[in-house]
């Protein structure tokens, strides 16, 4: 008999399951707010300037394909550290390991929480991203959940999380915290509200797990640190999973950081010696393209700058249009009030759409959504935006 006849199909990925859906719909006028892509007013998700500059500088220097250390390029791994932290906290009590894409942080730093700190478990909010709980899952790391999102699904419960997180937890969990840009509802903490977070964890003794994919995409790129350096303020230890795939644009190249801070420079030195031991039974070694490329702009000052630019240019641009999309909606009779959509940080939100809705915006109109109602702000146009604010209007 054979052994793979009896297996079963998995469920497909639900969102990128409707960017297939949507690539299939043959109605010329269709929008996708789905999947988690920059887009630019042409639709499309173009190479960084930044990017092209520092690879064609790439293309000319680099002289060898050999294996990178483990932990990764040097340049990068400083070039992250420094994005990250600025100079708060000392290097010797940093270990930053250059990752495939923020997934791959996350998976393992997932595993090192797992083998290293246990009986730790995990606590994500809810809602969170969806591969969160899988990926500490396949880690074999317990995962709970903390409440988050208040019942008006588009401001945060900050007592109901501070209570779970108190009443909850035991001391040596994690939590996972999305240092910005909440995926998927768009709602961050305040900066009242990180400096109570960050007293708690240090006061139940719980080590802080930051998800740092959007930075730069909230309030600015040393604005959106600020939550993780309020958590460091407090706490000795933590560990930060950073991606460049947006910030970047550089979501193929797999490109993003595992940061362990430690209280002590040899607890550190330890710690990035188990953490690489993670990565040498997982991929062995880091791509090195990409991180290349990170090292290259951040190392040159006018690349820097060029970057800066694009990425603010990019910022910008998703707060106009939550703003072009709340002003339209006002001019819809009977449609509800979105104002709370410019509270919202980074290319998500929640939209508060049912799932019901949701179906009837792709059925009727050829406008594809999460079932969640979570929407990708930056796939909406500045062009069809009034034909965008009908069909919503024509749902609710
Ligand atoms: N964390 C969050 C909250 C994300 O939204 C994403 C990507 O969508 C990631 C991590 C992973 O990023 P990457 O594509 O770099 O693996």
């Amino acid at each position: 008999a054979h052994r793979f006849d009896s297996i079963a199909m998995a469920a497909p990925d639900a969102i990128l399951g409707i960017g297939e859906a949507f690539a299939a719909d043959p109605r010329s006028e269709k929008m996708n707010l789905s999947v988690g892509v920059y887009k630019d007013a042409a639709g499309t998700t173009p190479i960084m300037q930044c990017v092209k500059a520092a690879e064609q500088k790439i293309l000319e220097s680099e002289t060898t394909k050999s294996y990178l250390p483990i932990d990764g390029l040097p340049d990068y791994r400083n070039a992250v550290r420094e994005m990250l932290l600025g100079d708060q906290v000392p290097a010797d009590r940093v270990a930053v390991l250059q990752t495939p894409g923020g997934t791959g942080a996350l998976r393992v730093a997932a595993e090192f929480l797992a083998t290293q700190c246990s009986p730790t478990r995990v606590f994500v909010p809810n809602p969170t991203w969806a591969n969160h709980t899988a990926i500490m899952r396949a880690a074999g790391l317990p995962v709970e959940t903390y409440r988050y999102l208040g019942s008006d699904r588009h401001s945060l419960d900050f007592q109901a999380m501070v209570d779970d997180l108190t009443e909850n937890t035991r001391p040596g969990d994690a939590v996972l915290l999305h240092a910005c840009c909440h995926n998927p509802t768009g709602v961050d903490p305040t900066t009242d509200q990180w400096q109570e977070i960050a007293k708690l964890l240090a006061s139940r003794g719980l080590i802080p797990l930051l998800d740092f994919a959007y930075q730069g995409f909230g309030d600015g790129l040393e604005e959106d640190a600020a939550g993780l350096r309020t958590v460091l303020q407090h706490c000795d230890e933590a560990i930060a999973c950073s991606s460049y795939s947006k910030n970047f644009g550089l979501y193929s190249e797999r490109v993003g950081a595992a940061t362990l801070i430690a209280a002590t420079p040899s607890a550190t030195a330890a710690s990035l010696s188990q953490l690489k031991i993670v990565v040498r039974a997982n991929y062995s070694n880091p791509p090195r393209h990409g991180g290349a490329i990170v090292a290259t702009v951040l190392a040159d000052p006018e690349l820097t700058k060029i970057w800066k630019t694009e990425l603010e240019g990019k910022r910008l641009r998703i707060k106009q249009l939550r703003e072009q999309f709340v002003a339209g909606m006002k001019q819809q009779p009977g449609a509800p009030d979105f104002s709370f959509l410019l509270q919202q940080k980074g290319m998500f939100s929640f939209s508060g759409l049912s799932a019901m809705q949701v179906d009837e915006l792709r059925t009727k109109h050829g406008v594809y959504v999460v079932g969640s109602g979570r929407i990708n702000v930056a796939g909406m146009n500045e062009e069809k935006m009034d034909w965008l604010c009908q069909a919503v209007a024509d749902v609710m």
